[in-house]
């Protein structure tokens, strides 16, 4: 049996090397200050500087430290029963939209980790969404149908592949898993090697 220490934390942080930047001193001048090196600041600190702009990226706490350090790993177009819910509710376009940004965003963290070798054991993986309860079996079909339009690679089965009985399971094919804290310190290396 574990024994687990009761202290909440991360093992995607406890696995990445800590950063040591500089603390903020005087006046410096840059074209863009970007407040937060989660995945969201460093994505917009590392597509400004690969547009040729001076970027400067304030972090108060550990780089990669917070909620993407901390989050499940999964890089997905996936989002439970989305799409479904996208189309019947704003129409396709919108869950076209939804649909495109989701698959740009997982090709530029591909691309990213490729590019500037960032090491953060990122595999290929198939994203699942199941039930057990026999009674949804047609909204996981209609959800592969949905996505399906959309152009997403998804189809349903009878059940997902793990070791208790499902009743039904959503699969996309060829997602991917990471460890988004190393990948964020990666991403402050590739900011800083532009002049961020
Ligand atoms: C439990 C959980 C699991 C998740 N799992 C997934 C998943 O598997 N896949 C997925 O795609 N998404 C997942 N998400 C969603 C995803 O993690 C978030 O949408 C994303 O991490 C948000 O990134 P961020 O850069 O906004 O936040 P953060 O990673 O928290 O980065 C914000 C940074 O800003 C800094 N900051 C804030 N204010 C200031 C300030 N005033 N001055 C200086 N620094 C400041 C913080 O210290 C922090 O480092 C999950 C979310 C949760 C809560």
């Amino acid at each position: 049996m574990a024994i687990l220490s009761g202290k909440s934390g991360s093992c995607w942080v406890a696995a990445a090397p800590a950063t040591n930047y500089p603390p903020l001193e005087g006046s410096i001048h840059a074209e863009a200050i970007v407040v937060g090196a989660g995945i969201v600041g460093l994505t917009t600190a590392l597509r400004l500087c690969e547009a040729g702009r001076s970027v400067i990226v304030i972090e108060g706490l550990r780089t990669g430290g917070q909620v993407t350090g901390r989050s499940t790993a999964k890089i997905t177009t996936q989002h439970a029963l989305i799409y479904h819910h996208l189309i019947d509710t704003f129409g396709r376009d919108l869950a076209q939209a939804y649909a495109d940004a989701n698959s740009a965003g997982a090709v530029q963290i591909r691309e990213w980790v490729r590019n500037y070798g960032i090491p953060c054991d990122l595999e290929a993986k198939d994203a699942y969404t199941y039930t057990c309860d026999a009674s949804r079996r047609a909204e996981i079909v209609a959800e592969a149908e949905a996505a399906r339009q959309v152009g997403l690679n998804a189809d349903s089965l009878e059940r997902a592949p793990l070791p208790f009985e499902t009743a039904a399971a959503l699969r996309f094919s060829n997602q991917a898993q990471f460890n988004p804290a190393m990948y964020l310190v990666g991403l402050a290396q590739a900011v800083t090697a532009r002049g961020g």
